[in-house]
């Protein structure tokens, strides 16, 4: 076919300056098969009867290629959804102070299981663990890869081919895979339930202890609140129990937090300071919910159960990096200063803004924003932000949000989806026919109007 011979070869277009910019670019192995890719749709072009491209049409076409596959995956998203931590989104934004030492540990050495007083070999645990102590007034502490490991290596390490007594109000599941149930048996643990969904009573416990027995456990119901004719043992009964029993008290916190909540206006959150006053021998909660750092399990408690758990064999295989201890130690240390942990730590300052803030940056950014978008109307809204993964399920905060409604039903989808599609995607949420944008996360309003103004 005539068209065919007219198509240059693939060195001719490696040679050409397209081709010279694309290689600078993107590396000569990526251009010559993006470029070889371009050439074989032009073939089909020609041999389908259409006119033959040039080489410049050719290495355009391979320039969208390689931009579109050297996008990140793992792309940064503005966070509109109103979930602060949004566990599909990544969960907290870490504070500076902990991007900055994780990124000093990936570019360094560093000493972390190297003791720097006596040369000799030291433990990556010991970094962390004294602050965790001081922070949460516990003998001992261990961190791993995040507290679903904490809970299995805990239950695995004090339990394994014997008895866990668990209430039937706590069999949690926390989104896909977690469940309690499911991790006992994985940990080698005999599930005894006792109770009822609603009611449990100290009785229950007592009456379930065998010569079996090797733990009591308390599970936070973190995503779900049962309300109602409800009775529910305390963690301070359930230690004594366990105590009076002889085995010792797992106390699953969830998220967790290391300081109380209410100081701010949040709701009341157990922190792992009371739950390790209240008498639990082992706590366990995340470094990435209320903490507001990275992803991470922190099992704290009795020194002598802390030992048995970084002695089991699996915990190397759930053992955390330099990078994530460095950011770890980093948050951790931001809560010595409680006074300045809202201006510091991104969760905490998120959650704390007040609505009156949050409306005012939404009337701001109502007329720029209205005329970037202007098929749709655009409104400020009340609206109410959730703190996310799993943290109080039912408490909300009051917050603000640019409400978009168009022409048709689909009008809110076919703008989220359009939003989801920018360089920077917005995430926003679908109420009631509109697509709302919850501000209360947008830390400055340059960022919506940059990602906004990049169509
Ligand atoms: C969130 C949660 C977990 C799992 O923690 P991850 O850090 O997500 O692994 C376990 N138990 C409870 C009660 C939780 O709320």
């Amino acid at each position: 076919m005539q068209g065919l011979r007219a198509l240059p070869s693939v060195d001719r277009l490696l040679s050409m300056p397209e081709g010279q910019d694309l290689i600078e670019r993107h590396g000569r192995a990526a251009v010559t098969g993006a470029l070889r890719m371009a050439l074989e749709d032009a073939r089909e072009t020609v041999r389908q009867g259409g006119a033959a491209p040039d080489g410049a049409a050719i290495a355009s076409r391979a320039a969208e290629t390689l931009e579109a596959g050297a996008e990140s995956a793992l792309r940064p998203v503005l966070n509109l959804t109103g979930t602060v931590l949004h566990t599909n989104l990544g969960r907290a934004v870490l504070a500076e102070a902990a991007i900055e030492a994780a990124s000093a540990a990936m570019r360094h050495p560093a000493a972390l299981e190297f003791d720097l007083a006596t040369g000799r070999r030291g433990e990556r645990d010991t970094l962390v663990a004294p602050l965790i102590c001081e922070l949460t007034g516990a003998e001992a502490a261990t961190v791993v890869n995040n507290n679903a490991a904490a809970v299995w290596l805990a239950l695995n390490t004090l339990a394994e081919g014997r008895e866990a007594i668990v209430s039937r109000g706590e069999l949690v599941e926390i989104g896909g895979a977690f469940r309690i149930p499911d991790i006992m048996a994985r940990a080698g643990v005999r599930l005894v339930e006792v109770g009822t969904t609603n009611r449990t009573h100290p009785c229950d416990y007592q009456n379930a202890v065998r010569p079996d027995t090797a733990l009591m456990m308390k599970v936070h119901p973190s995503n779900y609140r049962i309300e109602g004719f409800t009775a529910a043992v305390s963690p301070a009964e359930i230690a004594r129990m366990a105590k009076a029993a002889g085995v010792p008290m797992l106390n699953d916190l969830g998220s967790g937090t290391l300081v109380d909540m209410t100081r701010w206006g949040l709701p009341p959150e157990p922190t792992v300071k009371q739950a390790v006053a209240e008498g639990a021998d082992i706590v366990t909660f995340s470094g990435d919910k209320l903490l507001g750092g990275p992803q991470a399990g922190c099992i704290v408690g009795r020194a002598d159960l802390i030992a048995r758990i970084n002695r089991n064999p699996l915990k190397r295989a759930l053992r955390l990096d330099k990078i994530r201890l460095a950011a770890i130690e980093a948050t951790l240390r931001l809560y010595r200063d409680p006074d300045r942990l809202a201006e510091r730590l991104p969760t905490l300052r998120m959650l704390t803004r007040p609505r009156e803030e949050i409306v005012a940056q939404a009337q701001r950014l109502l007329a720029p924003v209205a005329a970037m978008l202007p098929e749709y109307r655009v409104e400020v809204v009340d609206c109410t932000s959730q703190i996310g993964s799993g943290a109080l399920p039912v408490e909300t905060l009051p917050s603000a949000a640019l409400a978009f409604t168009g022409e048709g039903g689909d009008a809110p989808d076919k703008l989220a989806a359009r939003l989801r599609a920018l360089p920077v995607p917005v995430i926003g949420r679908i109420r009631e026919g509109a697509l709302l944008l919850d501000l209360r996360c947008l830390h400055d309003d340059g960022a919506l109007l940059g990602a906004l103004a990049a169509r």
